[in-house]
């Protein structure tokens, strides 16, 4: 199947954003924690960042392209976002579709009053609804799928703003977790099957909310616990916590792929340790696809934790044979092929004295397009590995994310483009091996899949998308006649 990514807008921009949310609520310097929050969470997004405060009269915004540290370098700026309440946003890169106008938290002045939003996840019928808003009259500023929710609340017609809120996301499909800021105070929440992470922690009388629970622990917050699969948690400024589940109770399907890349390994998702978790997935693997090897070498960083429990497992020694460069960002995020083959190699390199004349295990989290493995191969090679056995700890990504990890088209992943030897060959390995679907949840602590009702969002590896696909299946009806492009935004 010839797959065009469904978010694609007129200009080639797209609509998606994979991001690290963060705000607080009741305390001096909101801002200041805002920004410690995020830096927290930099790892989710690295090409643009902001904050929005509130100080009981106004609102306050400061956003930028370029990392935490960067953007939110002076002091001052701080003053100029007062107020007891903030939020944030950092954003990941996407291959066009950057500048300032995407940058959130986005806000709106709606009728019923200031109305500010920072969204991490993807609307998989954003494109869909944003069309009919166009055709009714709404004029788009960005091309960021959240601006659809503003929209959405703008048209509501329920008298209050939460109202119009859960009338907006009744409409929404996909993944969202959202952290929203109103004159009233903070609202938190998750779309119905809990795909997007989110948490809530206290520190002395302010209620914090953040993506991942490293956020709570580096602005000093106590964990309470996370936002439920569609909840929605609303924090006035005294204080109070109110919760509701507008969307009804439904099976949580949580993304698994934030146990295998995308958090970080000190944060706790789901309830578990996303170290542990890693480690226990290098153990699967090891059971699983044994190799004849002298060392395990994990790809730094993301395959070191899941390297130590392959290691522990086989018995065969953990060896740092590639050391990483921690002045790069990550490899995946550059927009040209030709920035991202450039990139692996100014981030990683052997360590000659450790692989030569080796047999080595090498251990990373995923393949993706394979540029990072076929690149770090090769390098084993020239140093002198005597044989080079990947080992992989997930299964094969087959499928797009259309939920807010960002993965290619599918034409471009090379798990849906070969089979498993063609692609050790494509890579020049010994041998590949990947853990299975089952090892994978084994190393969550389930007994297996549930392949009547999963319990996570495995979509990547399996295809089973636990939503609606609208703008997909729009885009693949050829009888469905498409919006002029002018019309689009
Ligand atoms: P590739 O070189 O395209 O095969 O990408 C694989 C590498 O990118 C792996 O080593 C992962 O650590 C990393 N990776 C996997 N998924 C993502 C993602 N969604 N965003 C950024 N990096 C990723």
């Amino acid at each position: 199947m010839n797959l065009t990514h469904p978010f694609r807008d007129a200009d080639g921009d797209k609509l998606r954003e994979e991001c690290g949310i963060f705000g607080v609520i009741g305390t001096r310097e909101a801002a200041a924690m805002t920004a410690l929050g995020l830096h927290a969470l930099q790892h989710r997004g690295q090409e643009a960042v902001g904050i929005t405060s509130y100080d009981g009269a106004e609102f306050y915004s400061h956003r930028g392209v370029g990392h935490v540290a960067q953007v939110f370098s002076a002091n001052h700026l701080f003053e100029n976002l007062p107020g007891a309440m903030a939020s944030g946003h950092v954003r990941y890169s996407t291959t066009g579709g950057s500048g300032l106008r995407n940058v959130q938290p986005l806000f709106a002045d709606l009728a019923s009053g200031g109305f500010s939003i920072a969204h991490n996840g993807n609307i998989s019928n954003a494109m869909t609804l944003k069309r009919d808003l166009v055709r009714k009259g709404s004029i788009f500023q960005s091309t960021s799928d959240t601006e659809v929710i503003i929209h959405l609340v703008a048209t509501s017609r329920y008298p209050t703003l939460i109202d119009r809120f859960v009338d907006a996301l009744r409409l929404v499909e996909g993944a969202y977790s959202l952290i929203c800021m109103t004159a009233e105070g903070m609202i938190a929440c998750r779309d119905p099957l809990g795909i997007r992470p989110l948490v809530m922690g206290r520190i002395g009388d302010a209620v914090v909310f953040a993506s991942e629970t490293v956020a709570l622990d580096v602005v000093g917050a106590d964990f309470v616990r996370q936002i439920e699969p569609g909840e929605m948690v609303q924090v006035d400024h005294k204080g109070t916590i109110s919760s509701h589940r507008p969307f009804g109770v439904h099976e949580a399907r949580p993304c698994i792929f934030e146990h295998v890349y995308f958090s970080r390994p000190d944060s706790v998702m789901e309830g578990r340790s996303v170290y542990e978790v890693r480690k226990q997935i290098g153990v699967e693997l090891a059971k699983e696809s044994p190799a004849n090897a002298d060392l395990v070498i994990p790809v730094p960083d993301s395959g070191v934790p899941a390297a130590i429990g392959y290691a522990q497992q086989s018995g065969i020694p953990f060896e740092l044979g590639i050391i990483r460069s921690h002045y790069v960002g990550r490899t995946f995020i550059q927009p040209s092929d030709g920035a991202r083959n450039a990139d692996v190699k100014r981030k990683h390199n052997a360590n000659r004295a450790i692989v030569e004349g080796k047999r080595i295990v090498l251990i990373d989290d995923s393949i993706v397009r394979g540029t990072t493995s076929l690149k770090i191969v090769e390098m084993m090679r020239d140093a002198g590995a005597a044989e080079v056995h990947m080992r992989i700890a997930s299964p094969p990504t087959e499928h797009s994310c259309f939920y807010g990890v960002d993965t290619p088209e599918r034409d471009k992943l090379l798990a849906a483009r070969m089979n498993i030897q063609g692609m050790a060959d494509f890579i020049k390995a010994d041998s590949l091996a990947f853990v299975s679907i089952d090892g994978l949840y084994r190393a969550v602590g389930e007994a297996a899949r549930n392949n009547a009702c999963p319990q996570y969002c495995d979509a990547c590896f399996s295809g089973e998308y636990p939503t609606r696909l609208t703008d997909l299946a729009e885009r693949e009806a050829p009888e469905q006649p498409s919006l002029p492009v002018d019309k689009v935004a």
